[in-house]
């Protein structure tokens, strides 16, 4: 786990060289996003946020996160039921289970990020959705069946 200071280090500079200014409020929601892997929907982000700034509303979260996927700065999820964001900015893989809503990472297979570039069109991330059922689903149902 990093510490808050190199942490917060590092989100100085991705907001001077990519984003916007560097706010306490931007930061919180950052070093949550950052900190977690369960690919969060803007409630739980906003809950666990207001623990430290307690004054943010939800709206406030919401925009800064959009503000931040925009620029690249974290990922967003689209389409699935709520928009998910998610610390790893870069191009990565998904897996999705369609029964609890589970979302894992996987790395791109390099032949996917060395894609030829398609005419006419400008690609700005890749991303690899892969549903099914996630190994504790697979697990409770496989249960079921034998009782
Ligand atoms: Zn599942
Ligand atoms: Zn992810």
């Amino acid at each position: 786990m990093e510490s808050d200071a190199s942490l917060q280090e590092e989100f100085r500079t991705l907001c001077t060289t990519r984003c916007c200014k560097f706010t306490q409020q931007r930061f919180a929601i950052y070093s949550y996003v950052k900190g977690n892997r369960t690919h969060p929907d803007v409630n739980q982000i906003w809950e666990n946020v207001r623990q430290t700034v307690p004054s943010i509303t939800r709206e406030s979260v919401f925009r800064i996160l959009n503000e931040l996927a925009d620029f690249g700065v974290i990922g967003r999820l689209d389409k699935i039921t709520n928009a998910r964001f998610d610390g790893n900015g870069t191009d990565h893989g998904h897996l999705i289970c369609e029964n609890c809503g589970a979302i894992f990472d996987f790395e791109l297979p390099a032949s996917l990020r060395k894609l030829p570039p398609f005419e006419g069109f400008t690609t700005k991330h890749t991303e690899l959705r892969i549903g099914g059922l996630c190994a504790q689903c697979a697990k409770n149902q496989k249960q079921q069946n034998k009782e």
